[in-house]
């Protein structure tokens, strides 16, 4: 860490674009999570060009293999792509690209670049889009990623047993106040526990602890799936408190998803 090299050239790097923004007449700023530095923007000079030669691989939700100059604490450059690719249902579904656009915004506010890249976190959100442009349940995927990083919100609940007692054979809810489970026999100690019914318990238990890469099938009810929403938003609203754009979209989507169900029943 003692020399200063402030740039790195000719670096090799997997990255995923994530955003991208027209700046002057010509060019872009193309922000992308790389696997060895974590976010990053890049300064693409003539990226609005027709026929631009780089134009493949620096459209949203694109993944690959990049070769460029990495600033530490500046713009960095891209010089060529090596194997690029598009996660292609992402891209064209609107309501994919905003469970994704959420994960990468969340991801971002959440970690830093050691974080990022030592504890593996690029693997796990690559994996993540990976099985949302698959077909798995956005939702879930989404819920799984929100779970496991409350931690570096500084948020870490106890979902292993009962925070007071450690029993684990007894029905559990959950509690705010003491920050995870509380089992029936201490119940009591919280009037305003959530309430949440044991499948719902069951799923924040499972997904904080499970490994996207084994994942191979998950199917959770509808009403489970909007209870989940629910629990991981209040502990978001009132214990985290940060504010990702994609997240609003996603909630009036799912506003007018129940506005057209009752619809459908009626
Ligand atoms: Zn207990």
């Amino acid at each position: 860490m003692g020399d200063k090299m402030a740039i790195q050239q000719g670096v090799e790097f997997d990255g995923i674009v994530v955003s991208r923004r027209d700046y002057k007449e010509r060019d872009m700023l193309v922000k992308i999570l790389t696997d060895k530095y974590g976010f990053k923007t890049f300064f693409i000079r003539g990226a609005r060009k027709r026929g631009f030669k780089l134009g493949a691989a620096i459209l949203p939700f694109t993944h690959g293999t990049y070769l460029g100059s990495i600033n530490d604490d500046g713009l960095c450059f891209l010089t060529t792509d090596r194997e690029i690719a598009q996660y292609r249902e992402i891209s064209q579904d609107i309501t994919l690209n905003a469970y994704a656009s959420y994960i990468l915004g969340l991801v971002e506010r959440a970690l830093n670049e050691q974080q990022l890249v030592v504890e593996g976190w690029f693997l796990k959100v690559q994996k993540a889009l990976e099985l949302i442009d698959e077909g798995f349940e956005p939702a879930i995927i989404t819920n799984i990623i929100e779970i496991q990083l409350l931690q570096y919100f500084g948020v870490k609940p106890h979902l292993e047993s009962c925070t007071v007692c450690q029993r684990t054979d007894l029905a559990f809810d959950y509690s705010e106040s003491y920050g995870g489970l509380l089992c029936q026999a201490h119940w009591h100690l919280d009037p305003n526990r959530l309430g949440l019914d044991q499948r719902t318990i069951y799923y924040l238990r499972l997904f904080s602890v499970l490994d996207l890469y084994k994942l191979n099938s998950i199917k959770v009810k509808e009403q489970t799936k909007m209870a989940l929403r629910q629990t991981i938003d209040e502990i978001y609203n009132s214990q985290v408190g940060i504010y990702v754009p994609a997240k609003k979209f996603l909630d009036q989507m799912s506003t007018w998803d129940q506005v057209l169900k009752k619809d459908d029943q009626s």
